[in-house]
């Protein structure tokens, strides 16, 4: 099939009667990326499942290229071949790497030749070469979300749908999945749906951004559309983590200094004057066990208030002595590496250049 084109028009979706979709009316051009971002519950999920044709529509239509889809229809899994989808937490099975990558091709018939060579390239997209002959079941959880990507990307679908890939992965396999999806898109042309919580992803990735809450689509349009004067509807819907408002002022150096309430002075590779929110994504601060070892211009001394567990990666609050709150992503390795606790003293540290201003 070639390119997909996508349109949804009032589509309402109901669960004993409760709506969880009303109304939702867009479209997505051929090529297009497109990011659906909302809270929790928002109905993301529900949306993406029944674009794949699992889940049924209550009431409104979904065409693709300008075919109404008919869900009663027999044959929709002929249909269905052009759809890839990705979900949030990777369905694998008891077998090799291979294996599972294999599986959508073995049940079309392809050659064992042919199989062996697309399984290959797909590895080799997501960075997983060598791992053929591993059984899929022990693979960290950034691994694992690269196979599910690679296991979709080898039918080549014409329609890819994501439902959060990255939430909650190592750095390494997020930015590997970010490129083999700008790759895909840019290079094969295929249109992709993603849900994401991620702003950097979305601003780097998404073409335009559809934002859902309570099963509405309250606005579409490109980042800058969205997030112009952006602070508190990104957080609603972002998930973001470390804002701070404060006045910036420029050095001589060519940097900011942002005076946030409370007394914390955070250093910026930017020059602005006068009032700014900044961002610091946590997965760009750092844990030091002492203040000497980092050439980091912003270094703050504080006290690990809560940790949580996410398989390959760690996520600390760190309370600094300012009073604000932290949220810092680490690798588990290095987490073990300092032997961490609740109350244990540390510094965080992060250059001038991870402040964003948004
Ligand atoms: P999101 O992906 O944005 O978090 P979901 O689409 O998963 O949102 O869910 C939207 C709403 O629909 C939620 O309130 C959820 O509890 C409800 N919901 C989702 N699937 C079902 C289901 N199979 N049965 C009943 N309620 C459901």
């Amino acid at each position: 099939m070639t390119k997909i084109h996508v349109e949804t028009k009032n589509l309402c979706k109901e669960y004993s009667g409760r709506k969880v979709l009303n109304n939702v009316s867009f479209s997505v051009e051929r090529g297009e990326f497109l990011a659906i971002v909302g809270p929790n519950g928002a109905g993301k999920t529900t949306l993406l499942r029944i674009l794949d044709l699992l889940e049924e529509p209550t009431s409104g239509e979904v065409w693709i290229n300008g075919l109404r889809v008919d869900y009663a229809r027999k044959d929709k899994h002929v249909l269905r071949r052009s759809i890839g989808f990705v979900p949030q937490k990777p369905v694998l099975f008891d077998a090799s790497v291979f294996d599972n990558v294999a599986y959508g091709l073995r049940v079309r018939g392809l050659s064992a030749h042919e199989i062996e060579r697309r399984v290959t390239d797909a590895l080799k997209m997501v960075g997983l070469t060598g791992l053929e002959r591993r059984n899929a079941l022990t693979l960290s959880g950034g691994e694992a979300q690269r196979v599910s990507l690679a296991q979709t990307l080898i039918t080549d679908p014409q329609l890819l749908l994501l439902d959060e890939p990255t939430s909650n992965l190592d750095p390494k396999s997020t930015s590997i999945i970010e490129e083999t999806l700008s790759y895909v898109g840019r290079e094969r042309g295929v249109t992709i749906i993603m849900a994401s919580h991620d702003i950097l992803q979305v601003e780097n990735l998404a073409k335009r951004i559809l934002m859902l809450s309570d099963g509405r689509v309250v606005k579409i349009g490109t980042f800058s559309e969205l997030f112009n004067k952006p602070t508190e509807e990104i957080a609603r819907y972002m998930r973001l983590e470390n804002i701070f408002t404060g006045l910036s002022k420029t050095t001589e150096e060519g940097t900011s200094i942002i005076e946030v309430e409370g007394g914390l002075r955070i250093e910026a590779a930017f020059k602005v004057d006068g009032e700014v929110t900044i961002h610091i994504p946590p997965e760009s601060i750092i844990i030091l066990g002492s203040r000497v070892s980092s050439s980091a211009r912003n270094i703050f001394k504080g006290r690990i208030t809560q940790i949580a567990d996410y398989g390959s990666i760690i996520k600390l609050k760190v309370k600094v002595e300012s009073g604000r709150e932290f949220n810092v992503q680490i690798t588990k390795k290095s987490f073990e590496e300092m032997s961490l606790n609740i109350g244990s003293e540390a510094y965080i540290a992060f250059k001038a250049s991870s402040v964003r201003l948004i």
